[in-house]
């Protein structure tokens, strides 16, 4: 992000606007739409407003020479069809520190312009860092599609009301939940469906809005702790529900497998606290994390357990649950799209397939013990796909169990590495050459998948391809 949306206040001075024509009339349709003063210099003297009204007497028509003009109180200058004016005055405003806009001309801008959604008090700022116009007009599509055609008369009518019902509620987590629940329940219905006056006596019927916000008999806000499944790292792998909590949270207890692109969907005012091991640094440990999230809980905060991939799939959730369980605090599991999962949608590895693959096993083999402690005797079914979850540094040991199991060294394997993530790596082979193959993978996190479908993947595909045009090209 190179611009911060900011929202500039136009009651409180003057915008300098230079040039003609059509270009600047786009402008002005902007500034006068924002309720902008306008002081317009025009540069070829032509004030044509060719059908834009000025009812309001917003505009001011100023002669002279721009780069003359007296700056005193204006808030910003904008230059629009004015030519090499644009760049004289970029640093004039620059030189005493005002904000300066030249039409396509990010090198003498201090500011640009977003795309605008407008729903009266509602209103979105669309940026793509000057690169794309284009793009930025679509996204402004979707959400003009997205959003609905009151959302301005909802924020303004809680705008209404909000002196008078704040002071009733004395706990801030309470008063946003509060609101939550006017804006997601039948009072904001009523707003959106052009209802206001019933909106309005049905807000007037809470009795008592810190109850209705969810307060217990002490009126304190009750907490909550959601275990929440952050998929393998693909932001866009969340689910909905994933995306409401981390948008309600409080605070989110968080592991290391959790990308940035994640935690970027957090709600901005909740605090973050990573709770996982990170390069070089032991994590706080299972008992201390239960503690916060019960504490968090009792504080009436709602908390958020983020993991990589799902709770339940080798993520500590039971554990998690139990304490919860033991403390009596309320909680819900969001499941997430698990790891191996991940990897059979990105690298195309059917994980059943009609008659070749009836069987899927989920194991973890974290170290050269955990895997000796696998029973890899019932791993021998050559119609189960084997999904070994932290299975890098015990790769070899993998290879050994199974094949003194007997399973066959022919037996396809992939390795499939950062998966969903733009540096995901895969590399396929056979169950012989499950070392080699780990060798090859950059760095982790990292799944095996061992079993017959691994051959339907598609950088298996690639592979056989790859050998057969080698074996053309060979010199015969
Ligand atoms: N709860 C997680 C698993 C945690 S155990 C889940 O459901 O996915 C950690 C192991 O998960 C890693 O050692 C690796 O084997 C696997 N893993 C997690 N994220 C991964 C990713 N993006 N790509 C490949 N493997 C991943």
């Amino acid at each position: 992000m190179q611009y911060l949306p900011v929202f500039l206040d136009l009651k409180t001075g003057p915008v300098l606007l230079i040039g003609a024509g059509e270009l600047v009339r786009a402008k002005l349709r902007v500034l006068l739409a924002a309720g902008a003063r306008i002081r317009w210099f025009a540069t070829d003297g032509d004030f044509d407003l060719a059908g834009l009204r000025d009812d309001h007497g917003q505009i001011e028509r100023a002669d002279g020479d721009p780069l003359n003009a007296d700056l005193t109180g204006v808030i910003a200058v904008l230059c629009a069809g004015a030519g090499d004016i644009g760049v004289a005055m970029s640093a004039r405003a620059r030189s005493v520190g005002l904000p300066v806009n030249v039409m396509d001309d990010l090198a003498h801008s201090s500011f640009i312009f977003p795309a605008i959604v407008d729903r009266g008090d509602v209103v979105v700022a669309i940026g793509t860092g000057g690169s794309s116009p284009v793009v930025a007009r679509r996204v402004r599509e979707r959400i003009e599609a997205l959003l609905p055609a009151r959302i301005g008369e909802l924020a303004s009518f809680i705008g209404d009301f909000r002196k008078t019902i704040n002071p009733l509620i004395s706990e801030m987590p309470l008063r946003r939940r509060f609101w939550e629940r006017i804006v997601d329940g039948p009072i904001g219905a009523l707003v959106l469906a052009g209802r206001k006056q019933e909106a309005e006596a049905a807000l007037h019927g809470i009795g008592d809005p810190a109850a209705y916000a969810g307060a217990d008999q002490a009126g304190r806000s009750e907490g909550h702790v959601t275990l929440v499944g952050a998929g393998p790292g693909d932001p866009d792998l969340l689910t909905i529900k994933a995306l409401r909590a981390l948008q309600d949270a409080d605070v989110v207890y968080y592991d290391e497998l959790v990308t940035s692109e994640i935690l970027d969907r957090i709600r901005r005012d909740a605090s973050r606290v990573p709770v996982g091991r990170r390069v070089g640094k032991p994590g706080i440990g299972q008992d201390a994390v239960n503690k916060l999230l019960i504490g968090a809980a009792r504080e009436g905060k709602r908390a958020v357990r983020l993991k990589g991939g799902d709770s339940y799939v080798f993520g500590r959730g039971g554990e998690e649950v139990d304490a919860l369980r033991k403390a009596g605090v309320s909680y819900t599991i969001v499941p997430g799209i698990t790891a191996g999962l991940g990897a059979a949608a990105q690298f195309e590895v059917p994980l059943t397939f009609r008659s070749k693959a009836l069987r899927i096993t989920f194991l973890t083999a974290h170290k050269e013990r955990d895997a000796e402690a696998v029973d890899w005797s019932a791993l021998t079914d050559a119609k189960m796909t084997i999904v070994v979850y932290m299975g890098m540094t015990a790769a070899p040991a993998v290879r050994a169990g199974l094949l003194a199991a007997g399973r066959s060294p022919q037996t396809p394997v992939g390795v499939f590495a950062k998966v969903t993530r733009p540096d995901a790596q895969a590399a396929v082979g056979t169950l012989d050459q499950l070392p080699d193959l780990v060798a090859r993978i950059d760095g982790g996190p990292a799944i095996l998948i061992i079993g017959d479908v691994v051959a339907h993947s598609a950088p298996w595909h690639q592979q056989n391809l790859s050998r057969v045009i080698e074996q053309l090209l060979e010199p015969v």
